[in-house]
């Protein structure tokens, strides 16, 4: 069988050509058969329920019982919860997020858990304590990361989408890697409810698909105000699924900072290309500096570390997944942690601890959170100029496995480009733009908070008028 977005799959199932069963085991065939590592769990059992249960309702949900993938971040009831780590081996949430549970109430069905860079915290996946996840357009190469389970099992075409989790790029920038379209909302569009928590104040839940129009429907479903976060919005303003041809009218700056030094020549072609293109379909063009956004790296490796050496104090044993034996409390909690948290997520304890030491804290988080109002900044002035920003996602294309495991500062870099809107809780989309050297390129296009439907217009429009030919089916 072909594999059908999202979009194309409720359009089979309410023409009655087939029907959610179908799909779900078409997925679930396609996932068992994971040699590219994307899933960490599978929930067969449960997906077939639940897509029986939707071909016999009266009435057929939005969704109509498509499948989706889940980031192992996202806590799901009575199904192990991972976030990549050995801390929480066996743990098994006792609620869903609030997110999954929108996606389930319009219909659509959890078919299982991908995998990712422990606790979110990496590039390639690499971080996972489970397994590699292997790029599927070449598999000596990394799928990004931290949602790489989420975006190569998209661009394998084991299930039409995905939810990921974006800190500083997390989404984009597997999708980039994978040749998928990956969009981090706005700070607060989505409920954090049920996110493991890895840098709160950047933390946002987002979709991963094939097409611009697929991740603003599955976007349309999760967004919205939660009680049980108090850092969700009250959307006032429905997601729209876009139709846009032309950009007539639309000013568009390009972050000149985002195409100098350290930008492979492949990307930064590829970017080129889609700004001719997007010149073409009639959008004015200009180049935009943003001059602090060069210290978002220096400043995000402070904050987003301090937040989790204090959100990760949780995981103490005693309350979630695995335990160490020992004789005392104090070893209890050494031996668990020392047992059960990776290198990097150590490493970032240790940074974000004594960034917040007193006497270190004015000299390095109080100076980061200042870095980041300059950065906010200088989007707004940027927005004063034009309706959005574009750039590259990714300095590279997909890097080998491995070539940047003992380089953490390497490693960082790959999010040069996603970071600074993290930093100021804007928007933004990855599309695919083009291939170098055999592997895709995304492009970057970032709006002012609150411009989703926006930015889904002008990547639709852009995605169209793009030639991108996605991994053939017979690789995937
Ligand atoms: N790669 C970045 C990091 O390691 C971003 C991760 C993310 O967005 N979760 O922190």
């Amino acid at each position: 069988m072909e594999a059908l977005t999202a979009e194309q799959s409720i359009a089979a199932i309410t023409s009655g050509q087939t029907s959610s069963e179908e799909l779900v085991e078409e997925a679930l065939r396609r996932s068992e058969d994971d040699p590219w590592g994307a899933f960490l769990a599978l929930d067969g059992e449960r997906a077939r329920r639940r897509a029986k249960e939707i071909d016999a309702a009266a009435e057929r949900p939005p969704l109509a019982g498509v499948p989706i993938a889940i980031k192992d971040v996202l806590s799901t009831r009575d199904l192990e919860t991972t976030a990549g780590s050995q801390i929480l081996k066996g743990f098994r949430p006792l609620y869903t997020a609030t997110c999954i549970k929108r996606l389930e109430r319009a219909g659509a069905v959890v078919v299982g858990k991908t995998n990712m860079d422990e606790f979110a915290m990496g590039s390639s996946t690499e971080n996972s304590s489970y397994q590699l996840t292997l790029n599927p357009w070449d598999m000596e190469t990394v799928p990004g990361g931290s949602s790489g389970g989420s975006a190569a099992t998209v661009a394998a075409r084991q299930v039409p989408w995905s939810l990921g989790s974006d800190t500083g790029g997390s989404i984009r920038q597997p999708a980039s890697l994978c040749g998928v379209v990956g969009m981090k909302p706005t700070y607060g569009a989505v409920s954090r409810y049920g996110l493991i928590a890895f840098a709160s104040s950047l933390d946002q839940v987002g979709p991963l698909a094939r097409t611009v129009r697929d991740s603003a429907l599955l976007l349309s479903h999760i967004v919205g105000q939660d009680p049980r976060d108090s850092t969700s919005l009250d959307w006032w303003k429905p997601i729209e699924v876009p139709d846009t041809e032309r950009l007539d009218g639309v000013k568009i700056g390009v972050i000149s900072e985002m195409l100098e030094n350290g930008i492979e020549s492949g990307v930064k072609s590829a970017t080129e290309a889609a700004t001719a293109t997007a010149a073409e379909l009639g959008a004015e063009i200009t180049e935009v500096s943003l001059p602090s956004s060069r210290h978002g790296i220096a400043a995000y490796y402070l904050i987003a570390p301090a937040e989790a050496s204090a959100n990760l104090a949780r995981f103490d044993g005693m309350r979630y997944g695995a335990r160490a034996a020992a004789d005392d409390l104090l070893e209890h909690y050494e031996r668990t942690r020392g047992e059960g948290f990776g290198p990097e997520v150590k490493r970032r304890i240790m940074l974000g601890t004594f960034a917040l030491a007193s006497g270190y804290y004015e000299a390095y988080y109080a100076r980061a959170q200042r870095v980041r109002t300059l950065i906010v900044r200088d989007f707004g002035e940027a927005f004063e100029k034009v309706d959005l920003l574009l750039s590259p996602t990714s300095p590279t294309t997909a890097f080998k496995i491995g070539e940047r495991v003992d380089d953490p500062y390497a490693m960082y870099m790959s999010d040069i480009c996603t970071i600074p809107m993290s930093l100021a809780g804007l928007p933004a989309i990855s599309i695919p733009c083009g291939v170098a050297d055999g592997l895709p390129v995304g492009l970057q296009l970032t709006g002012p908070a609150f411009s989703e439907n926006g930015l889904f217009s002008v990547a639709h429009a852009l995605e169209q008028a793009i030639d991108f030919d996605a991994l053939p089916e017979t690789l995937s």
